[in-house]
Order: structure tokens, then C-alpha cells, then sequence
């Protein structure tokens, strides 16, 4: 793949390599008289994961996901999150949080923080990694945890592949559930959607703003297993665990199917402070038309925890708003919708906000 899910920035390598070992990643780095950039499944949105003229290191080579125990799993850096689950769910095993789509890089998403519809209990996918082996800048490959090389251990975590490349993970495992109740909640206002987030006794908590005519808010709430009731609803289902983590895949063949899929991805993504959250979403959503989101495009807030990563600022009592835009035909040129995205992170500065790092905003606002 050249360029990125965002579609916007396509800068060309001097040499696209994948290694096949952390020894390899090692002598690239230790070799290399220029930068060089990791890429996991390149489905961040503005060439961070692209290098102008140096090395690009193609992840996918490095895949294997190792020995499953009750409680953690080994994983090289390459292998998706999907391929994690397909290891450890005939163990009845899982990751506590996954990504929407299980189809990004373990290496990808703890570089970036990684964000699932559990980071409200469980904190972020960084949150949950017991230890690291990176290839340092310098060439070599160090083991890294709470416990070893805690400033290593930190600065890869949320680092973007900026201080070395993740090589291998031992992710900690929790039972998976069988069964999942999923409830789906209206609100009218950002801030009852806001209150329901903090409140609601889900594994799985996702909000989301729609359009239909004037913007309104709905919440996903997931319950695994026999946990408790919520009350509320205008639709539940039940569904596997399996197909529940999965949700993604039909919308993805549809999207691929109608073009969206490969369609410019200005999105622009922000944490803001909870006590100011509503305020800002909504005068984000007074200003956002359809065409400002595309045909695809989708509001997503959540309200992660984030417990330690401290190569990821974020304001206290984060609330996260996603909005992922697709530049499809008759809506806004990129241009325009990657001006609505700095305007938002200007928005989010104001009151104390941050940005997820693999949005898409033009640099000089970065
Ligand atoms: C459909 C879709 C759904 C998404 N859902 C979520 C979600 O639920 N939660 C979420 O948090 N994000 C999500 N993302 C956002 C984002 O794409 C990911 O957080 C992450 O970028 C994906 O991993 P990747 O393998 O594509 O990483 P890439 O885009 O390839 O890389 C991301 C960054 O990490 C660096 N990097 C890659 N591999 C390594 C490594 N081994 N060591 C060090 N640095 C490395 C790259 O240089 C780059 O800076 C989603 C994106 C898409 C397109």
C-alpha cells in the first residue's frame, strides 16, 4: 500500500523494507544515515505512518502471535488485532479493550494510544501492555516494562514510532464473554449522552451523533455475559462475543463496495475536558452539515480513561470526539474539511484539549 487510509498525504520512501525479525528492525535502525518510519496497517489518517525520502518499515512481517496463557499473550508487533483474538478466543481468552476495527497493528494502535469501546474501564490498549521489546534508535533491542526501562516503556507507548519500534508485546489477557446484550439508548442533548457514558454499568460504551434532520445522540451500550440490566433502551440484541467484536466487518465490505473505503479521510479527532465537553461538541455539530462529514462520515464520543501514558497528553476526565469524515463525491473538498479539523483542535486548545495523534490536521496547526 502507498499512502494512507487518510488519502491526503502520499510521501514516497527512499526503500520499503519488512523484516522479519527484531534483529533485522535492529541493523535497519543501526544502519540507517536517515529517518526511519514504522508502518503497521497505515490506517492512520495524515502520513505518520509515511516517511519523505527515508525507510519505511513495513510491520506485516513481523506477525506472529506466540504462546497464549491464561492471563497475557505474546504478540510481534505486526499482528493485527484480529489475528490476536483468533489466537487467544479458542482459549476463551481476550484483549480487555479492542479497536472498532480489528484490522490495525498491535504495534499501530499502542503507538497511538488505542481507543476501544472498554477504555472506560480498562483504560487505553497502552494501558494493558505487561512489556515491550523495542529496537531502539541506536540499534539495539531492549526488553521494557513498569518495572525495566520505564522511560523506554513510556516513550514508545503513545510515541508514534518516534523513540523506536515496537518489535514484540505481551498483552494481558481477561476471560471473554459468550453472550453479548447490546442495548442501544437515545439522548437529546450532548450532555445527558455525556452523563449516560460516565453512568451506565456497560462492558462496552460508545456514543455517537447523527444528523436526522437536527444532530441527536445515541449511545451503544454492551453488556457480556449475565452482567446488569440497562434500562432505557429502544433496541436490544444479543449476539456472540465472536461477531460482537467483528461489528465492523459488513460496514467495512459495504464501504470497500461503494468506493468509500479508498475515499480521502480527513479525520480530525480530539480529547477535551469533560466539564467543557458538551459545550464544544456542540458548537463543533452547529457548524458540521452532511457535507462536512461525507456519506460515510460518523460522530463518535467516548469517555476513555487514560491511566498511564505519558506520551499521550490528555486533559483530566477525557472525553474523546471523533469526527471521521470521508471526502465522497458531492461533499466537502478535503481542503475544507481538514480546515474544519484545525478549527476543532483550535476549539479543543482553548478549554484545555488534545488531539489523537493520528488524525489529520495540516502541521502548521499541529
Ligand atoms: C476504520 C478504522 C477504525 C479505527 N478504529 C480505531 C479505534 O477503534 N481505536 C483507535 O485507537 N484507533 C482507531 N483507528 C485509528 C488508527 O488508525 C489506529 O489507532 C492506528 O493508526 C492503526 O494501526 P495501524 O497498524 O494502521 O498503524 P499505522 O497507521 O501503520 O501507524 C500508526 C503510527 O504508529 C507508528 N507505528 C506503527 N507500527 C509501529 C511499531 N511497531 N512500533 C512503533 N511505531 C509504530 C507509525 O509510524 C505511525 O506513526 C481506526 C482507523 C480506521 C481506519
Amino acid at each position: 500500500m502507498s499512502g494512507d487510509f487518510g488519502g491526503i498525504v502520499r510521501l514516497v520512501a527512499r526503500e520499503v523494507l519488512r523484516p522479519r525479525s527484531a534483529e533485522e528492525v535492529a541493523a535497519v535502525l543501526r544502519d540507517a544515515d536517515g529517518p526511519v518510519v514504522p508502518r503497521g496497517c497505515a490506517h492512520s489518517t495524515y502520513g505518520q505512518a509515511q516517511t519523505d525520502g527515508g525507510v519505511l518499515l513495513d510491520m506485516r512481517g513481523l506477525r506472529a502471535v506466540h504462546r497464549v496463557r491464561p492471563d497475557r499473550v505474546t504478540v510481534d508487533a505486526g499482528a493485527t488485532w484480529r489475528e490476536v483474538l483468533e489466537a487467544t478466543l479458542p482459549h476463551g481468552r481476550t484483549p480487555p479493550v479492542l479497536t472498532d476495527h480489528l484490522d490495525v497493528t498491535v504495534g499501530g494502535t499502542l503507538s497511538a494510544g488505542g481507543v476501544g469501546g472498554a477504555s472506560h474501564r480498562h483504560g487505553l490498549q497502552a494501558d494493558q501492555v505487561l512489556s515491550l521489546e523495542v529496537a531502539t534508535p541506536r540499534g539495539e533491542v531492549v526488553a521494557c516494562s513498569p518495572e525495566r526501562r520505564r522511560d523506554l516503556f513510556d516513550a514508545v507507548r503513545g510515541g508514534l514510532g518516534r523513540h523506536g519500534v515496537i518489535v514484540r508485546a505481551v498483552l494481558r489477557l481477561v476471560p471473554a464473554p459468550e453472550r453479548v446484550r447490546v442495548h442501544t439508548l437515545a439522548y437529546a442533548t450532548a450532555g445527558a449522552l455525556l452523563d449516560a457514558l460516565r453512568r451506565l454499568p456497560a462492558d462496552h460504551l460508545q456514543g455517537r451523533a447523527k444528523l436526522d434532520p437536527v444532530w441527536r445522540y445515541e449511545l451503544t451500550a454492551a453488556v457480556y455475559g449475565s452482567g446488569p440490566e440497562i434500562t432505557g433502551a429502544f433496541e436490544v440484541a444479543e449476539t456472540s462475543y465472536a461477531e460482537f467484536v467483528d461489528r465492523m466487518r459488513p460496514d467495512v465490505a459495504e464501504l470497500i463496495r461503494l468506493g468509500e473505503w479508498a475515499r480521502p479521510h480527513p479525520w480530525g479527532i480530539v480529547f477535551l475536558p469533560a466539564r467543557r465537553a458538551a459545550a464544544v461538541i456542540e458548537a463543533t455539530l452547529a457548524e458540521t452539515t452532511a457535507a462536512d462529514l461525507g456519506l460515510s462520515g460518523l460522530v463518535l464520543i467516548s469517555r476513555p480513561v487514560v491511566r498511564n501514558v505519558p506520551a499521550l497528553p490528555v486533559p483530566p476526565d477525557p472525553v474523546m470526539l471523533a469526527m471521521l469524515r470521508t471526502a465522497s463525491p458531492g461533499a466537502a473538498d478535503p481542503a475544507v474539511m481538514l480546515e474544519a479539523n484545525r478549527r476543532l483542535l483550535e476549539r479543543a486548545r482553548a478549554v484545555g484539549g488534545t488531539r489523537y495523534p493520528i488524525d489529520a490536521v495540516p502541521p502548521e496547526a499541529g
